[in-house]
């Protein structure tokens, strides 16, 4: 369990993080390892965390969420970090970059079944924006959708889609209009739409968590399935990257974390030249450095946190925090990997796992530069 305190952490959001390390230590620890290897995780995981409270915080009631503040999401992203798998915690929570759109749409004929049945774990949900001609420049997506009756006919291709092989629902970014921006609308499109197919993809890290090229040849979906107005779907996938640059930032410190722990406790452990390798004065200032680092990305985790809970937070303060986070990791997961010599490069250790996880942490969600070109336009710099 966790074991760092805040003045922003309520003794509600405690006893929620105590809960969901109990599961993490029961359910998930002594298994992570195998769901790897696999690359799935087991359906009966995505019930389990539902009935927890993992997937509904934040989401409507009617829908099957209840009301909560970001710091549970964010304190059950870094709990669930504590397995050392951010494939986990993408594979596990892709519904919350798929669905946030479809959830604001109350007029959509779907909204209530597919939800449903996502929040509780029966079905799955997946996000497809980025394509195979590139993924930064989200206004200049290529994948047509064209008017045909009562239907919209779609043809193109989405790639690096995360539960692309696995998901019921996808909420796909089309062109329905002209160029730029405003020609952009979300269709939930069915795993079984007559013209839609799926392949695998093999990846350095996140190996639980499935990514999938997709592909739309004379794909017909009702036009009823279009969320929200034709044209209109940009501001909705601006929005939805900020809740997944925080789930990303949170996921990123948790794993640094957790790989930092595992450092620790093996310099205590080992022993060189007759004494553990704390010992040595390289080796614990190095562990001080990294310590203090993640301190105070904590710190500004949890302050953004808070102006995302006033509804004070602004989309730079997100692009700037996973930032943060991302650089944090590059430092910590490689810095933990040479603690542990050897065993740090071994399929067993956390630090291994995490190292490969790293570069997709400032890739995905948007890259790193695009981070910074969102901050420093907003910033009015320019
Ligand atoms: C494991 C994984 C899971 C993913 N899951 C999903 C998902 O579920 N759904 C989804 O839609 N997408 C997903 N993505 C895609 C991800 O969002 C994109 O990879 C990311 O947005 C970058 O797009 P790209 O790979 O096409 O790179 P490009 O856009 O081609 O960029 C290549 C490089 O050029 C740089 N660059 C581009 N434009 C600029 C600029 N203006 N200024 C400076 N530098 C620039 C980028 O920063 C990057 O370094 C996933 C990616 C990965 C790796």
């Amino acid at each position: 369990m966790s074991s760092y305190s805040s003045i922003y952490l309520t003794a509600e959001h405690l006893a929620f993080r105590d809960s969901v390390a109990r599961f993490v230590d029961e359910q998930i620890i002594p298994n992570i390892n195998q769901w790897e290897e696999d690359g799935r995780l087991p359906p009966s995981l995505y019930k389990q965390a539902a009935e927890l409270g993992l997937f509904g915080m934040g989401y409507p009631e009617e829908l099957g969420g209840y009301e909560a503040d970001p710091f549970y999401k964010v304190l059950s992203t870094i709990e669930i970090a504590r397995a050392g798998s951010g494939g986990l915690l993408a594979n596990l929570f892709t519904q919350d970059i798929a669905i946030p759109p479809l959830v604001l749409d109350k007029q959509h004929p779907l909204r209530e079944s597919v939800c449903t049945a996502v929040l509780t774990g029966e079905q799955r949900a997946a996000l497809a924006i980025t394509e195979p001609s590139g993924g930064s420049d989200v206004a200049n997506i290529q994948t047509r959708a064209k008017l045909d009756g009562d239907h919209y006919v779609i043809n193109g291709s989405k790639t690096f889609i995360t539960s692309g092989m696995d998901a019921d629902w996808y909420t796909v970014a089309v062109r329905t209009g002209g160029g730029g921006a405003a020609g952009v609308s979300l269709i939930l499109v069915p795993r079984d739409a007559p013209g839609f197919t799926r392949t695998p993809l093999k990846k350095m890290g996140w190996w639980c968590s499935d990514t999938a090229t997709l592909y739309f040849d004379d794909c017909r979906v009702p036009v009823a399935n279009r969320i929200g107005p034709e044209n209109a779907g940009f501001p909705f996938i601006m929005q939805n990257f900020n809740s997944e640059r925080l789930g990303l930032a949170a996921q990123a410190w948790g794993l640094a974390n957790t790989v930092f722990e595992e450092a620790l406790d093996w310099a205590q452990q080992r022993q060189t030249f007759g004494k553990p390798i704390i010992h040595h004065q390289v080796v614990r200032h190095k562990l001080t450095d990294m310590r203090a680092r993640l301190d105070a990305t904590r710190a500004y985790l949890f302050e953004v946190t808070w102006l995302i809970a006033e509804n004070k937070a602004k989309p730079a303060d997100l692009a700037q925090l996973k930032n943060q986070c991302t650089d944090l990791i590059e430092y910590i997961a490689p810095e933990a990997v040479q603690i542990l010599g050897g065993a740090g490069y071994m399929r067993e250790t956390k630090a291994e796992r995490v190292f490969r996880e790293t570069k997709v942490l400032s890739i995905g969600g948007g890259t790193r530069e695009i981070m910074n070109e969102l901050a420093a336009r907003q910033h009015g710099w320019l």
